[in-house]
């Protein structure tokens, strides 16, 4: 199926950008959030990224111009996702709210529709299953900030067909992604399944004094190449996401996985990182 017209569901941190970056690669984007307000914090994170490329030379104004008409913002559903290819859903974390929002896109979007989720660490299959549609549903997990991140991991169900899946690769790598299919939907896919246990124990090492704060970000930093260390990370991705995830993994893969005290602790004493200002770091300075 050739893609024309995407829908975003939600305007937050992951839709804007996922938004923004559909805009670039020349598609028609109807996103749709539930109130007015998020749709314009939306609409002024994207301005603020474009500009940010145009200063850099990457966009042109015209271009820029050209990418903002192309986006078209709303709040109602129906109307939303009535002329979608692709709906790509990133709504909040929340099973119950995805599933209702499966069942109305599945009530008012065309036959032909693909419905993608850029979920987490929900069961794709069983948001294909609130739907009459479930060989049409898939996971398509874009990393933050979907504007600079390189790798789209596309989730098969238990009853995606092959051609779906071939067609959301195909609109992610005109969206200029990398894109690797992740063949079962085993909650953490691939980079979540890896990234998140590795957190967990640098929490661990540090909460029992193996190192210090500061060591043992270095160590990652330097001997593994990361970017930046485990412990400021957890503290830009947040430790109740951290510890929501890592409870998925150890309820539904493998006990091995469980939290490490220390990362309770900190979620406990709403030492969340960025978003409240401390986490293994002190944000409120910086
Ligand atoms: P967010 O809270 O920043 O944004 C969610 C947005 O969805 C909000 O603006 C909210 O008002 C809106 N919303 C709520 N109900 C809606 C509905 N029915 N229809 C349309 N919009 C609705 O959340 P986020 O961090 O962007 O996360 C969204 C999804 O992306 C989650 O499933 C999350 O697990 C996933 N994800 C997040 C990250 C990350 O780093 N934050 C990375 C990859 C995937």
């Amino acid at each position: 199926m050739d893609v024309k017209k995407i829908t975003v569901l939600g305007a937050g941190l992951m839709g804007h950008g996922i938004c923004q970056v559909a805009a670039q690669a020349g598609y028609e984007v109807n996103l749709r959030d539930v109130k007015q307000k998020f749709l314009d914090r939306g609409m002024e994170m994207i301005r603020r990224s474009l500009s940010r490329f145009q200063n850099k030379g990457v966009l042109t104004e015209q271009q820029v111009h050209e990418i903002l008409d192309r986006i078209h913002p709303m709040l109602d559903l129906k109307e939303a996702v009535a002329e979608a290819d692709l709906v790509i859903e990133a709504i909040p974390e929340i099973i119950e709210l995805k599933k209702e929002t499966f069942r109305e896109v599945d009530n008012y979007a065309p036959a032909h529709a693909i419905i993608a989720s850029n979920t987490s660490s929900i069961s794709i299959t069983e948001l294909g299953s609130a739907t009459n549609r479930s060989e049409k549903v898939c996971g398509m997990h874009f990393f933050n900030p979907p504007q600079l991140m390189k790798l789209v991991e596309v989730i098969k169900g238990a009853k995606t067909s092959h051609e779906t899946i071939q067609t959301v690769m195909e609109a992610a790598k005109k969206m200029g992604k990398e894109t690797v299919l992740v063949k079962k939907d085993v909650p953490g896919f691939i980079v979540n399944r890896i990234l998140i246990p590795a957190l967990n124990e640098a929490v661990a090492l540090y909460w029992e004094g193996v190192a210090d704060r500061d060591d043992i970000d270095k160590a990652i930093k330097l001997g593994l190449n990361w970017p930046m260390g485990p412990l400021m990370l957890l503290d830009y991705i947040g430790a109740d996401t951290v510890l929501s995830i890592t409870e998925v993994l150890s309820q539904d893969i493998n006990v091995k996985f469980q939290a490490h005290t220390g990362l309770k602790q900190m979620v406990r004493a709403r030492l969340l990182g960025r978003k409240t200002g401390k986490g293994f770091y002190d944000w409120t300075k910086k």
